[in-house]
């Protein structure tokens, strides 16, 4: 049986064109896209596409579109080996997260990828990504089973895993780095799969369960030298915030100001739940190993390793769509539910 491949595109850079009188990039018709790679015959595969309406640019990406972009994957699972989301740059490591965390029980691969420079130009990377996320999407193990039934990221010639990305490059064709885990293949010649880094269910055939019921009542405090106590009140205290990534210094750490402390633990006790990521791009918070660390910790700030902002942040909307006890998100916050997470404490 050919392999059969949904193509869903959003939008972003891949499918966009100058326009004439502005000079800016728009996004144009998904139609154009298949005449600009018309290499997609030779896979013989049945592939189909489906568009967004609108299409967009990803910085306009916003948790209903998560949602919409689930149900659809769910409305065609039966019907496909393998999903290719093409998307924006900007914020596919947040998109590719929350799918991560959205869809549980997945056992088909669900890989986004977008591009640098638009398809229909010479030196596009867009069509070598395409082709790779495709060709990855469709790739069966000896079992039979998808051999990647992960959300990834695919971006030049690498497979990452989606909720480990962050777009570190706004200028090379190489745009995505997963600094914390190893890539999950390498495209050269060869597609090289690094099957022991592949999750694999440890049992097929469980129904796909959405979580599509998001917790917008999130946000990310970025910690920098000088930052006023207005800023911090500002943040902890917007209308309904359920709960706040800190974004800290090197392994977790933080300043030791009487008044920033007391802003933190005023929240905490209001019940807003309180995380920690490191700013760096590669490493985990351990807030034991400096005293600015361990006063997080006392004000009841909970650590979360070595996930990405993107990772935290998707998964607290998440975990807060499903219970409205702190308590248990607090504790699940701490599992890996979706490999995000190196160690499991
Ligand atoms: N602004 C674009 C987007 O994220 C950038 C890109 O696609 O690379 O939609």
């Amino acid at each position: 049986m050919k392999p059969s491949i949904l193509l869903i595109y959003t939008g972003g850079t891949i499918g966009m064109k100058q326009d004439p009188e502005t000079g800016h990039l728009k996004p144009f018709d998904f139609a154009q896209i298949s005449e600009e790679v018309p290499e997609l015959a030779k896979f013989g595969y049945h592939i189909e596409s489906l568009s967004f309406s609108p299409i967009i640019d990803s910085s306009d990406v916003r948790p209903e579109f998560w949602v919409k972009l689930a149900e659809i994957i769910r409305d065609q699972y039966d019907r496909f080996d393998g999903f290719v989301v093409l998307h924006g740059t900007d914020t596919m490591a947040y998109s590719a997260s929350a799918l991560s965390f959205m869809l549980e029980n997945l056992e088909k691969p669900v890989i986004f990828t977008g591009s640098q420079l638009p398809i229909g130009m010479l030196r596009t990377d867009g069509r070598e990504n395409l082709i790779s996320a495709i060709e990855i999407a469709s790739a069966k193990a000896a079992d039979g089973h998808a051999r990647v039934p992960e959300v990834c990221i695919c971006f030049d010639s690498k497979l990452f895993r989606g909720n480990r990305t962050a777009k570190l490059n706004a200028e090379d064709f190489g745009a995505f780095s997963s600094p914390n885990l190893p890539p999950l293949a390498d495209a050269g010649i060869h597609i090289r799969f690094d099957d022991a880094l592949i999750h694999r269910p440890a049992q097929w055939g469980r129904p796909l369960k959405l979580h599509t019921s998001l917790g917008a009542d999130v946000a990310i405090l970025k910690i920098f030298p000088g930052m006023s106590r207005a800023y911090v009140r500002a943040v902890l205290s917007a209308e309904g915030l359920r709960a706040v990534v800190l974004e800290t210094y090197g392994s977790g750490n933080a300043p030791s100001l009487d008044w920033f402390l007391a802003e933190l633990k005023a929240a905490s006790q209001c019940g807003i739940i309180l995380v920690n990521v490191t700013q760096c791009p590669a490493g985990s918070v351990d807030m034991d190993a400096y005293a600015n660390g361990a006063i997080l910790k006392d004000v009841g700030v909970i650590s979360c390793h070595d996930m990405t902002s993107e990772a935290a942040l998707t998964k607290l909307a998440v975990l807060l769509g499903e219970s409205t006890d702190n308590e248990v998100v607090k504790l699940r916050m701490l599992e890996n539910l979706s490999g995000e997470i190196s160690v499991e404490r």
